[in-house]
Parts: structure tokens; sequence; C-alpha cells
């Protein structure tokens, strides 16, 4: 690392290399107490809703994990994922978040989605289909309902392998969603070669979309972009009435954000769907 900071131009480097040092270092504090955690008893999972505005019809949910650890308090996913990525510990939260996710959706009306969220060593394991399709079978979730989210950051770690894991969910009938688009190291060649069917806008595009500004031309872009590759376009974060209508004028459909509702409980998820299916 100190090599690499003495190549080039110093003050920028060296940031990155604190900043990367001090999250390695939160990351090693949470390993421990990852270690000693009771994972199925302490994660837990929300729901936020992802809305089609064009035809005002609730299309499902999205699934975000949860840890309350008895020791740290609610710590969250940015911070615990990332440590149980590095630490191995991953594999068994995404198997426990699918189960309990996969779980709840039985009580769902049949023609709502589930989004679940993939990090890049789950794309890396030949087994997380496998698991996926398990569940379903468990819990009687036909596979065309279920959505897997995976960042650019992910899929880049290692492209063959994202493509080959991505090619087998779509096999096994389920649908893929390129998360946070246009945050990550983005390239359009993902767009090209990955088997996606959705792109879900990054919230910092939706955030800054409303008057004449950058974020609301990159909107517009990506949202053309769907279009001309028959991609279904998501918008995240949308918090205000203001941003849903900028967004919706650039042509997208389906939104999400603390506007419709913050996640909510596995429970609240009935009642939510009740009142908005009567509506
Ligand atoms: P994400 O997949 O992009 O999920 C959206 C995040 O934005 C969630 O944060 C959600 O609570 C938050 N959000 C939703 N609407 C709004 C809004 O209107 N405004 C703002 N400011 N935020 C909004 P959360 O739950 O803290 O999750 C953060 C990230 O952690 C997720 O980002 C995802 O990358 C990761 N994550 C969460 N659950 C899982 C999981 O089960 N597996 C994996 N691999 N990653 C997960
Ligand atoms: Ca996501
Ligand atoms: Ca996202
Ligand atoms: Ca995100």
């Amino acid at each position: 690392a100190l090599c690499y900071a003495k190549q080039f131009s110093r003050g920028k480097i060296v940031m990155f290399e604190q900043n990367h040092a001090e999250h390695i270092l939160s990351a090693a504090r949470l390993t421990k107490f990852l270690t000693d955690a009771d994972l199925a008893n302490e994660l837990s999972v929300r729901f936020q809703p992802i809305w089609n505005c064009a035809e005002m019809k609730l299309i499902g949910f999205e699934t975000l994990a949860r840890w309350e650890s008895p020791i740290l308090g609610s710590v969250p996913p940015n911070e615990f994922i990332p440590a149980a990525e590095s630490s191995g510990f991953i594999t068994t939260i995404t198997s426990i978040i699918f189960e309990k996710a996969l779980m709840a959706a039985t009580n769902w009306p049949k023609d709502l989605k589930i989004g679940l969220n993939i990090s890049a060593v789950d794309i890396s394991n030949d087994d997380t289909v496998k698991v996926v399709e398990k569940l379903c079978e468990k819990y009687g979730i036909e596979k065309r309902r279920v959505t897997i989210e995976i960042t650019e950051t992910a899929a880049m770690q290692d492209f063959e392998r994202s493509n080959h894991c991505l090619s087998e969910f779509k096999k096994a009938g389920m649908s893929i969603a390129m998360d946070d688009f246009g945050t990550g190291n983005s390239s359009l060649s993902y767009i090209q070669n990955l088997p996606l069917d959705h792109v879900k806008l990054d919230r910092s595009f939706v955030q800054s979309a409303e008057g004449e500004t950058k974020g609301r031309q990159i909107a517009s872009t990506v949202i053309e972009l769907c279009k001309a590759l028959e991609l279904g376009c998501i918008a995240e974060g949308i918090e205000s009435e203001a941003q849903l209508k900028a967004i919706q004028l650039l042509g997208c459909k389906a939104f999400q954000g603390y506007y419709f509702s913050v996640p909510m409980q596995p429970d609240q998820t009935l009642s939510y769907i009740e009142k908005h299916l009567k509506m």
C-alpha cells in the first residue's frame, strides 16, 4: 500500500488508504461480534414496497437485512454486510435473510414480487442459486416472483463468474436487477453483457433530479437507455412528491422510497397490501 501511495500524487491516495484502513479495522471488530452472534435470531428482514405509478399498482417488496446485536444495538447493513463478506459470514447471513424473506412472502398475493440483494461473495458461490431454488420450493414461491439485485461493484469483481451466476438465476426463472446503477465503476458493458431485466436508478440521481440539474440529465439518460434496451427502470430513494413527479416526467414507471414507505416489518406488509389492494 505504501509503494502505491508513493507512486502517485500523495494527498489523494493517502486519504484513500486511510479511509480504507479505517474500514478494515471496523470490519475486523464487527467480525468478532459476528462470530459470537446468534445470527438466526439477531438477523431480521424489512420490506420496502416498489410501486408501478403508471398503473398505480404495488409491484412487490425489496428485502432489506437488519442486525440487532444485544451488545452493539442495531448495526446498519452497509456496515455488517462488508464485514460479513470479508469474513465469510455472508453465506450464512444470505441464507438466513432469504429464508426469512421467502417465509414472509408465503402470505402475500401470488402476483407480488420479492427482491433479494446478493453480494459479490454470494455470486462467486455456485450454491447460491440452489439455495434460493430450494427455499422457493420449501415456501411454495414461484421463482418468477424473485428478483435478484446485484450492484455494479459486486458484478465487476469477477465479471465471468457474475455472468455465469446471473445466467443460472435466469435459467431458474428469476429476474435480475442491477442495483445502484451509476454509482459503481459504471460500465455500459455490464448492461450489454449481463442478463439483466431491470436497472435500479440510484437515489443520488433521483434526489438531485428537480430542476435543470446534472442529476436530472443523468436520470433521463439512464431511463432512455433502459427503454431502448427494453429493461425495466426502478427509481430508488423517492422521498417527496416533487422527486416522484420529476422522475415520472422523464418516463420512469417504477418507484421505491420513503415517500411510499420506509422498510417495514414482515407482519406490517400484510396490512399494507390489504390497504393498497382495496384502493
Ligand atoms: P440498497 O440495496 O440500495 O437498498 C436501499 C437502501 O436505501 C436501504 O438502506 C433503504 O432503507 C434505503 N432507502 C430506501 N428508500 C430511501 C429513501 O427514500 N431515502 C433514503 N435516504 N434511503 C432510502 P439499508 O436498508 O440501510 O441498506 C443499505 C444497503 O445494504 C442496501 O442498499 C444493500 O446494498 C445492502 N443490503 C441490505 N440488505 C442486504 C442483504 O440482505 N444482502 C446484501 N448482500 N446486502 C444488503
Ligand atoms: Ca437493493
Ligand atoms: Ca440500491
Ligand atoms: Ca445502495
